[in-house]
């Protein structure tokens, strides 16, 4: 279901300078998937034709990965327990190795343990869910249950999927796929806040990105400049409920089912693949930064990133390869600390 709707100021990240004078005008998009506001902004290349069939790549992905909907191959699966989808496969496989990776704090089969919590499809019957009934819901988890055999799938009994943590980012790694194949070299696709840049700006420059303080949203943590990049954003509180004057939020720790306790209130991570950048903006949510670093020097060589994180503390930390790059905002009241 995708419609496209009058373009709001909605974003997690304010693009600064991209209608700079000089600088040409971008034709753009915007269109409401995956319950967001998505922004595409296509600097050259055949820019309507690429636009044209990214709006349409947007809803094939919706219809195929919201696992809230009837007939989508994820709902097919977790409701028959099978599905034949070489995509989905393929997803899920990379999804499984970074479940590894990050020693299962991102895991999609966490699934049950959101429903338990009330952060399922359809939501909203939120309560904090008894002791037995994690303990249950979690014996179910773990992505090395998941059977994938060339383009079949199968979940053991009670096994279940959400791809939330992850869909965006490979959404975006699609419509930067699509771009380039239409001869695109300089472009902004912005799922929600969550953004992919493609080359940098038509004069030779990086994109330059604000990234939004989650407590005010005139406000931001900093500047980025970058090329090439996807840059996710993970949000504790992007959805939460308040019992007894505790707030639970809806990013699981699967080592305990619980909502996350790692202190991170915002994490950004900046990776050049769209699915480790979602997925890793997630796990690095629920490790906390001393567990990230490590998690970042084990994937060095393999799939660099870096993240920007803010604790519950007010401390923004970023990684030092970000030492050139970002550019803390000294108005906003946070302290920054490099972390290496
Ligand atoms: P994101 O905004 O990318 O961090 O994704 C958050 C969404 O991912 C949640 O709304 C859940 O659907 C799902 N999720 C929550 N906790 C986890 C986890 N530990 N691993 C994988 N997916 C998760
Ligand atoms: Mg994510």
């Amino acid at each position: 279901m995708i419609k496209r709707i009058i373009p709001l100021m909605l974003s997690c990240l304010l693009l600064i300078g991209c209608a700079q004078r000089g600088a040409n005008e971008p034709a753009q998009q915007t269109v409401f998937a995956m319950d967001t506001v998505m922004s595409l902004s296509v600097y050259d290349g055949a820019r309507s034709d690429a636009l044209r069939d990214a709006e349409s790549e947007l809803s094939r992905l919706d219809a195929l990965l919201d696992r809230g909907a009837e007939g989508s191959a994820v709902h097919e699966l977790n409701t028959a327990g099978a599905v034949h989808s070489e995509e989905l496969a393929a997803l899920l496989t990379a999804a499984a190795q970074i479940a590894r990776a990050t020693g299962g704090a991102f895991d999609p089969t966490i699934a049950p343990v959101l429903a338990l919590w009330g952060f399922g499809p359809g939501g909203g019957n939120y309560r904090v869910p008894a002791e037995d009934e994690l303990a249950a819901a979690l014996s179910a988890v773990g992505m090395g249950r998941v059977i994938i055999d060339g383009a079949d799938i199968s979940l053991p009994q009670g096994v279940q999927i959400d791809l939330g943590g992850i869909a965006k980012g490979y959404a975006g790694a699609r419509v930067r796929d699509i771009f380039a194949e239409h001869g695109v070299t300089s472009a902004i696709i912005d799922l929600g806040g969550d953004v992919c840049l493609l080359g940098g700006k038509s004069d030779g420059s990086p994109w330059r990105v604000a990234v939004r303080d989650p407590a005010d949203s005139e406000s931001f943590l900093g500047v980025l400049e970058a090329r090439d990049r996807f840059i996710v954003t993970s949000g504790v509180y992007e959805r939460y409920f308040e019992e007894n004057g505790v707030r639970y939020h809806h990013i699981i720790d699967p080592a305990t089912g619980y909502p996350a306790a790692s202190g991170l209130v915002s994490v950004s991570v900046v990776c050049a693949d769209g699915p480790w950048a979602d997925a890793l903006a997630t796990a690095v949510s629920v490790l906390g930064t001393q567990r990230a670093l490590a998690l970042r020097e084990q994937l060095r060589e393999t799939l660099p990133f870096e993240f920007i994180a803010l604790t519950d503390g007010g401390t923004v930390y970023y990684t030092d390869g970000l030492a050139e790059t970002f550019a803390p905002n000294s108005e906003s009241g946070y302290d920054y600390a490099l972390l290496s």
